[in-house]
C-alpha cells in the first residue's frame, strides 16, 4: 500500500532526556527479564486520515496514553517482536538478521489491520535508538539489549473493526545471558487438552492475542514440576512448539541416518529467526538430513524406545537453544538424553550463533548498528 511509504527513517527526530533524568544502569546480572528499561523510546504515530505514518520520534522514556476505548484495550489489536543487540568483542554493537524480524512484523500487522511499513526504514530507526541508548548495551559477553518493537491499534471507538490509527513503539531492556554455564536441560508437560494455535488461526504471528491465553497452561506445567509446555496440535499429537520456542528434534531414522527435523510452516508455527538460522547452518554442514516435517507424540516415543531420539531442543532469541531432558505426557515422564551425548548439536548451534552474535566470527546475519 501507498501509505507504507510514508514511515521515513529520514524524517526522525531526537529528543534527549536531561541529563538528570537519566537512570544509573543496574547490574545486568540481578535483573530479571523485562523489568528495567532504558532512557529513550521510538515512537511513530499512523493516522489514516493524515495520509499515513507521521514523524517518527525518539524521545526519553514515557507512558503512554489511551483513550478507553482504544481497539488494542479491547480486541487485542496489537503485535510485537523481539530481537537483541549485542555488545562484540571489537566493542562494535550488532542486531541479529533484523530483517526477519521486520517480515515477521509486517505479516502480523497485515493480520490484524495494522499499517504496514518499510523494514529497512524502521531498522535504521531502530538502529539509531539503539545508538542514543548504547551504553545501555551491556558491556558483557553473553548479555544483551532486548528490543521490543510493538504496534497497537489506538481508535478509541468499540466497533470490532480496522483500526485507523494506530502507534509503533520500540522500548530496549538490559538482559543478562540465558545460559551461565552450568548446562541444565527443561521438563516439559505435553498434554494434549491444550493447544496454542490451529488451521485458520493466527499461530504464525506475534500478536499478542497468541499469548495472554498460554498462561493457564503455563502455570499448569509450573504447578506439576515442569518448566515449559510442550505445545501439541490434534488427534495426532503433532509437535508444534515449546513455550515461546520452536522445536528441533535430532534422531536416527530407521534406515540409521541422522536426521534433524522441525515442523514446518503450516500455519501453526511462528516463523522463528532462530529457527531458520539454525536450519540455514544444518544445511551448510552438510552432516546430516534436514527436514521440515512433522512429528507426533508417538513419533517421539517410539524413537526413544528405540534409543533413536538424539536430541531434543528448543530455539528462540532469548537462549538461542535450549536442550530438552524431559517431557511429562500422560502421567508418564519420557527421559530425553540431549545431555548425554558426547558432542551435542544443539551446543554447536549455540557456539555458532553466538559467536557470529558477538563478533567472534564475521557473518552477513550480524548487522553493525
Ligand atoms: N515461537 C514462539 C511462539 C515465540 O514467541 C518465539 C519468540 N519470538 C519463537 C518461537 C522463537 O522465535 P525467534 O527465534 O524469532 O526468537
Amino acid at each position: 500500500p501507498e501509505s507504507q511509504e510514508t514511515f521515513k527513517f529520514s524524517e526522525l527526530t531526537t529528543k534527549l532526556a536531561d541529563p538528570d533524568q537519566l537512570r544509573l544502569k543496574p547490574d545486568v546480572s540481578e535483573l530479571k527479564f523485562g523489568q528495567v528499561f532504558s532512557d529513550h523510546m521510538l515512537k511513530a504515530f499512523y493516522h489514516e486520515r493524515l495520509g499515513g505514518w507521521q514523524k517518527p520520534v525518539i524521545i526519553p522514556f514515557e507512558n503512554v496514553s489511551l483513550h478507553p476505548a482504544a481497539k488494542v484495550l479491547h480486541y487485542a489489536i496489537e503485535l510485537f517482536e523481539g530481537l537483541k543487540a549485542y555488545r562484540g568483542k571489537d566493542g562494535r554493537i550488532r542486531i541479529f538478521r533484523p530483517d526477519l524480524n521486520m517480515n515477521r512484523m509486517n505479516s502480523s500487522a497485515l493480520s490484524s489491520g495494522l499499517p504496514t511499513f518499510h523494514g529497512e526504514e524502521l531498522i535504521k530507526c531502530i538502529n539509531r535508538l539503539v545508538q542514543v541508548d548504547q551504553e545501555w548495551v551491556p558491556h558483557k559477553e553473553g548479555a544483551s539489549l532486548y528490543i521490543r518493537p510493538t504496534l497497537i491499534g489506538i481508535d478509541g471507538t468499540l466497533g470490532v473493526a480496522k483500526s485507523e490509527s494506530a502507534l509503533l513503539f520500540t522500548i530496549l531492556c538490559p538482559v543478562d545471558s540465558y545460559f551461565d554455564g552450568k548446562e541444565e536441560g527443561v521438563s516439559l508437560l505435553a498434554d494434549p487438552r491444550f493447544a496454542r494455535a490451529w488451521p485458520g488461526g493466527c499461530g504464525d504471528r506475534k500478536m499478542g492475542s497468541n499469548y495472554g491465553p498460554t498462561i493457564r497452561v503455563q502455570t499448569e506445567a509450573i504447578k506439576r514440576g515442569r518448566q515449559q509446555v510442550l505445545w501439541l496440535y490434534g488427534p495426532e499429537e503433532y509437535l508444534t512448539e515449546v513455550g515461546t520456542m520452536n522445536i528441533f528434534a535430532f534422531y536416527i531414522d530407521d534406515k540409521g541416518d541422522k536426521v534433524l527435523a522441525t515442523p514446518p510452516l503450516n500455519g501453526l508455527i511462528l516463523p522463528g529467526v532462530t529457527r531458520q538460522s539454525i536450519i540455514d547452518l544444518a544445511l551448510e554442514y552438510k552432516e546430516f538430513r534436514v527436514e521440515e516435517k512433522l512429528l507426533t507424540m508417538k513419533d517421539i516415543i517410539t524413537l526413544q524406545r528405540q534409543n533413536r531420539i538424539l536430541e531434543l531442543f528448543g530455539s528462540g532469541t532469548a537462549c538461542i537453544v535450549s536442550p530438552i531432558s524431559s517431557i511429562e505426557y500422560m502421567d508418564e515422564l519420557i527421559e530425553i538424553p540431549t545431555l548425554q551425548q558426547k558432542s551435542p548439536i544443539f551446543k554447536r548451534f549455540r557456539d555458532e550463533l553466538y559467536a557470529i552474535q558477538y563478533g567472534h566470527k564475521k557473518h552477513p546475519w550480524a548487522m553493525p548498528i
